[in-house]
């Protein structure tokens, strides 16, 4: 029998008070549902909202040490359920069971990194110009925060926006996407488990626009830690900015490869398909766009397309597919609609451009990795982000040209050069606009000790990960003391 899962809220789990539930089902076997799940309404997520201010008076007086101390935990926890996660995300996102493993491991790695940052959640001494005044300055938790997190990486994203808000002395409503609910709620037992007390972390799953209205417009929350698409970031970020809560939303992208006369053209290839293709291309920093200069052009178009065609997609848990499915019909069909637009604006459809359904196929969400030539910078394809596996091929007259062509679109999440040329190099990095970018590696590369986050329409408020993982969950306050 499927179960049915409930919210958790003040350290209990409830049933919504709306009596509705919802499936979260396998994209790989539409018909397979892996769990129910309660269809919340603003109701609940008040009452979510609620626990946690209370819950915030006792744990914002915690000593940050003693907070910080689940995480050794956490981890050992994660390390010993590593391989049930990652089985519950492949069957829940239809992600490969490889790229779900490498999904696990970044998340420890990202938790290990925090690991004791609580206990060094320092604040300055700062000179004064009077000899009797001593200054320094504190770094102080804020209240509630909401956490919206996306379903292309449901553990790690998840983890790593409550881990640093909750060690910061915060608590928080987390709002994980419906369509990876099960692992979000294998998530929430984890932090349980862990010893995070009642009250600090509450779970409300249910339709994004229907709480995230509450999130939005309440005022006890005071700020919302976002990721997804930049259409929602975008609004949260007026709606909670209006009313002056914080927001940190990392959000679209439409990452470009530039690949120069002096590439490595092996490596560009192999670096475009595992940053373009894998996955699906359902990663926001996943390579998009290739801007190519004409004396490698056709030989980095013919080696494109032959990759793309020699992928197998299938299920997630065959050790021989490239590919898993499309996470739901949604994806599906936007896939479709790129493609459909790609070819009405005049690209040429090279390979893929289908929905995949010979045999088991047939059961699930799955479609062809896809190559379109001939892409212009009018084209749609070229400048919204589709989020599936799809790779515009723009030719480019030169290196300045493929530097202008790269900053224009809204987006500024990743990108990546290839070209052994270090002045170029240089040269790219400095001007291309982006919050993260690379030199001769995939666009998608992340580390947890670095920070994350991108510009324009890609990225609001402080980065995540990294030193100023916890930035956005505090407030300094500067003291001055007379002796
Ligand atoms: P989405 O529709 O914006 O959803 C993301 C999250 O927001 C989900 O939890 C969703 O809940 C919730 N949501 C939806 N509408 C909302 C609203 N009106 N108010 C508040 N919350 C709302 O994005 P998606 O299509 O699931 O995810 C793909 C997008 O995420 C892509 O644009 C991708 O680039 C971006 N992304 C960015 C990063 C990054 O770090 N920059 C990382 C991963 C993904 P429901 O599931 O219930 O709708």
């Amino acid at each position: 029998m499927t179960a049915t899962y409930q919210n958790y809220i003040n350290g209990e789990w409830v049933a919504s008070h709306t009596g509705q539930v919802f499936a979260s089902t396998n994209p790989a076997q539409t018909a397979e549902v892996l769990g129910y799940f309660q269809k919340s309404d603003g109701a609940d997520a008040r009452s979510a909202i609620e626990a946690a201010a209370s819950a915030f008076d006792t744990w914002s007086k915690t000593p940050a040490p003693v907070r910080g101390e689940f995480l050794f935990s956490l981890i050992q926890l994660l390390e010993k359920q590593k391989e049930d996660l990652a089985v519950t995300i492949t069957r829940e996102v239809g992600k490969t069971l490889r790229e779900a493993r490498g999904e696990v491991n970044k998340t420890i790695t990202s938790m290990k990194q925090l690991a004791g940052e609580a206990t060094r959640l320092t604040g300055q001494t700062v000179p004064s110009f009077d000899e009797r005044v001593i200054g320094y300055t504190v770094r102080e938790p804020i209240g509630v925060f909401a956490i919206i997190a996306p379903w292309n990486f449901p553990l790690g994203i998840g983890l790593w926006k409550i881990v640093p808000a909750i060690i910061a002395g915060n608590t928080v409503v987390f709002k994980p996407a419906s369509n990876t609910s099960l692992i979000s709620v294998k998530l929430v037992e984890l932090l349980i488990e862990a010893g995070v007390p009642a009250g600090v972390v509450n779970l409300v799953t249910g339709p994004g626009s229907v709480i995230g209205d509450e999130l939005a417009n309440n005022p006890l929350i005071k700020g919302i830690s976002f990721t997804g698409s930049s259409e929602v970031g975008l609004a949260l970020g007026q709606a909670v900015g209006a009313r002056g809560g914080k927001i940190q939303a990392e959000m679209g992208g439409k990452n470009p490869a530039i690949i120069l006369a002096d590439a490595d053209i092996d490596l560009a290839i192999d670096c475009i398909v595992t940053s373009g293709f894998f996955d699906n291309g359902q990663r926001c920093t996943g390579t998009s766009r290739v801007l190519v200069v004409p004396e490698v052009a056709e030989q980095v178009k013919a080696k494109l397309i032959e990759r793309a065609k020699s992928m197998k997609i299938g299920n997630g848990f065959d050790p021989e597919s490239s590919n898993g499915p499309v996470v739901d019909e949604h994806q599906l069909n936007l896939y479709l609609h790129y493609v459909q637009k790609g070819i009405e604006d005049g690209g040429v459809l090279e390979c893929g451009g289908k929905r995949l359904v010979d045999g088991d196929l047939a059961n699930g969400y799955f479609v062809a990795p896809t190559v379109f030539t001939g892409v212009t910078q009018e084209m749609t394809i070229a400048k919204e982000e589709i989020f599936g596996p799809v790779i515009a091929v723009t030719d480019v007259e030169s290196f300045e040209h493929a530097m202008e062509i790269a900053n224009q679109v809204e987006f500024g999440l990743s990108s990546t050069i290839f070209t052994n040329d270090l002045q170029k190099a240089f040269h790219f990095v400095k001007g291309i606009q982006s919050g993260v970018t690379h030199v001769n590696m995939p666009s998608t590369h992340f580390e947890s000790q670095f920070p994350f986050g991108g510009k324009k329409i890609s990225g609001l408020g402080p980065r995540e990960q990294g030193e100023s993982a916890l930035d956005f969950y505090v407030e300094t306050k500067t003291v001055y003391i007379r002796a």
